[in-house]
């Protein structure tokens, strides 16, 4: 297969959805029509309990479920298709803005009952910060849910983008009998019991007997009523518009019944993107090029303590990635090969010689990677990655073992690196700062620092309310503003001035005093 060929076949996409909506159970059908797993039950639900912030042995666990399920690779139907994980716990939301930095489209679960959940909004700022085109899921049909119509409003609303229903429910809960599929014009008809698949039966005009005689009298005239009001507000559905990520087309079904899944990943396979190309700071890269170039978009560190390997996720963006071959390392400009990448196929992790566009690639990795790192065959390129966003949660991190100094400077050092939280360092006193999304980052970093660096650390409270990263045409009035607030610079890990703000009030006293300064919960603008 030619090289075109193999980048024309992939698709490399995340599902996403609030914590509970089914997005396991659905990334487990999906794996059980690639064939890549063979019983259900066998992907592990890549989650945390939420009684469980302070046992450890469950973050291990995490860690260890999140290796082996981060990156799902199969093939179904002559297309590559990429799955990438994305953890659950809102704790990790970090973890799941970068990975959809490395997707071409999404998939969004919502729960038919609960709606459109916090979890979900926020991760779809984050596609529409990057126009991923989405594709949204709505599940467990086999519940008492909302109306389909209320359901509809409420994801265009909730997640600000048109939509199209591609597929419309017959009733829901016990009286959900299936659903008439728009896009192949079939009717599927649900039975709880039975997990078999049956095709669909074509029923190209609804005014075919042979509706009526599949649902009853009174099911057919409801859905050939709602179906005439859907095909009169929502415009038709045309793929382009999707791509631009304008609209997203809807699925009804349910995952755990193994329902309107096989419809969902064949009309995705047909209407999702192939490897889209990627901006670099420089230019932008398509993923047809012949040069490889690729960049880190997740590190992970080894289970075992004893061993500070880690595996970097390297994306390939463009041209073909091989084992053995000198590619550079943008920000240390130094030549690098690998003599042992794996790719993920199924629940396996193999070495691989060679990768596509839209290929995640396992590089073990003893220190050398950051995330938002860039490889190329050579030019030196810099990927843009997602920006920081401002961290919620603050504490001062102190050495709590000045035997242990080092290790703890490194092990800081390289926790960021990973992504688990954000480090700033005070510009006044250089006190160091750490930023998290939630509070269970600081105990991963805490039991980490003292498991994989023997060091020991200490937090001390300090009242933040946000991070913001400063824009000014004005340099003056800039320099001004960072003299006088010393106390509340501090330095990102790039380096870049951060204005630490107190409370809304200050950050508002501030923005009213000095107008020409744009102050931003992002670090790129
Ligand atoms: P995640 O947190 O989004 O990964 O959600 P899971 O896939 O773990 O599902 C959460 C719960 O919902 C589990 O108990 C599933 O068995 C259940 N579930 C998932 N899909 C369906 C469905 O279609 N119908 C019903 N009734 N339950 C479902």
């Amino acid at each position: 297969m030619g090289f075109i060929d193999e980048i024309n076949r992939r698709r490399t996409f995340a599902i996403i959805s609030h914590p509970d909506a089914g997005k396991t159970t659905l990334t487990e059908k999906l794996l059980l029509f690639g064939g890549a797993i063979h019983v259900a039950g066998a992907v592990k639900s890549n989650k945390i309990k939420k009684t469980a912030t302070s046992d450890f042995m469950e973050i291990e666990k995490q860690r260890g479920i999140s290796v082996a399920t981060s990156v799902m690779g199969f093939e179904y139907d002559g297309y590559k298709v990429n799955i990438l994980d994305t953890p659950g716990h809102q704790d990790f939301a970090e973890d799941t803005f970068r990975t959809l930095t490395a997707v071409d489209s999404v998939i969004i679960v919502v729960d038919s009952a609960k709606g459109v959940e916090a979890q979900t909004r926020k991760l779809m700022e984050v596609c529409r910060m990057r126009n991923t085109p989405v594709i949204v899921f709505i599940n467990k049909l086999d519940r008492p849910s909302k109306d389909p119509f209320d359901l509809l409003d409420e994801v265009e609303e909730e997640l600000k983008i048109k939509v199209r229903p591609l597929s419309w429910p017959i009733g829901n809960g016990p009286q959900f009998k299936g659903v008439y599929n728009l896009f192949d014009e079939s009717l599927y008809l649900f039975e709880p019991s039975k997990q078999v698949l049956e095709d669909g039966i074509s029923i190209k005009d609804l005014n075919d007997p042979a509706l009526a005689e599949q649902i009853g009298d009174e099911s057919a005239d409801m859905i050939r009523e709602e179906l005439e009001l859907v095909n009169g507000v929502y415009p038709e559905f045309e793929s382009q518009t999707y791509m631009d990520a304008q609209v997203a087309p809807v699925f009804f079904g349910s995952a755990l019944n193994n329902f309107g899944v096989k419809e969902l990943l064949e009309c995705f396979l047909k209407i999702a993107p192939s490897p889209q190309p990627s901006q670099a700071e420089e230019r932008v890269v398509d993923a047809k090029e012949e040069k490889m170039t690729g960049f880190v978009f997740k590190i992970h560190a080894n289970m075992d303590p004893n061993h500070r390997n880690r595996l970097a996720f390297l994306k390939i963006c463009s041209g073909k990635f091989q084992r053995n071959t000198n590619y550079l390392h943008v920000r240390h400009g130094k030549n690098m090969k690998f003599s042992s990448p794996t790719a993920f196929m199924a629940e396996k992790k193999s070495i691989i010689d060679e990768a596509y566009p839209g290929d995640i690639v396992g590089i073990p990795d003893t220190g050398n990677f950051k995330i938002g790192d860039t490889l190329t065959s050579g030019e030196k390129l810099n990927y843009k990655g997602l920006p920081s966003f401002s961290p919620e949660l603050f504490r001062y991190i102190e050495n709590a073992d000045p035997m242990k100094s080092k290790q703890l400077a490194k092990g800081i050092d390289q926790l960021m690196d990973e992504g688990v939280a954000q480090l700033f360092t005070s510009q006044f006193n250089g006190r160091k700062v750490i930023g998290t999304v939630g509070a269970l980052q600081f105990e991963v970093i805490e039991y980490r620092l003292l498991h994989e660096y023997g060091a020991k650390c200490r937090y001390e409270p300090i009242n933040l309310y946000k991070a913001c990263w400063l824009e000014s045409n004005d340099k003056e009035q800039l320099e001004d503003f960072k003299k006088r607030k010393l106390q509340y610079m501090a330095k990102d890990k790039f380096g870049r001035d951060v204005f630490m703000a107190d409370s809304a009030y200050m950050l508002q006293m501030a923005e009213s005093n000095f107008k020409n300064i744009k102050f931003h919960f992002t670090s790129e603008f």
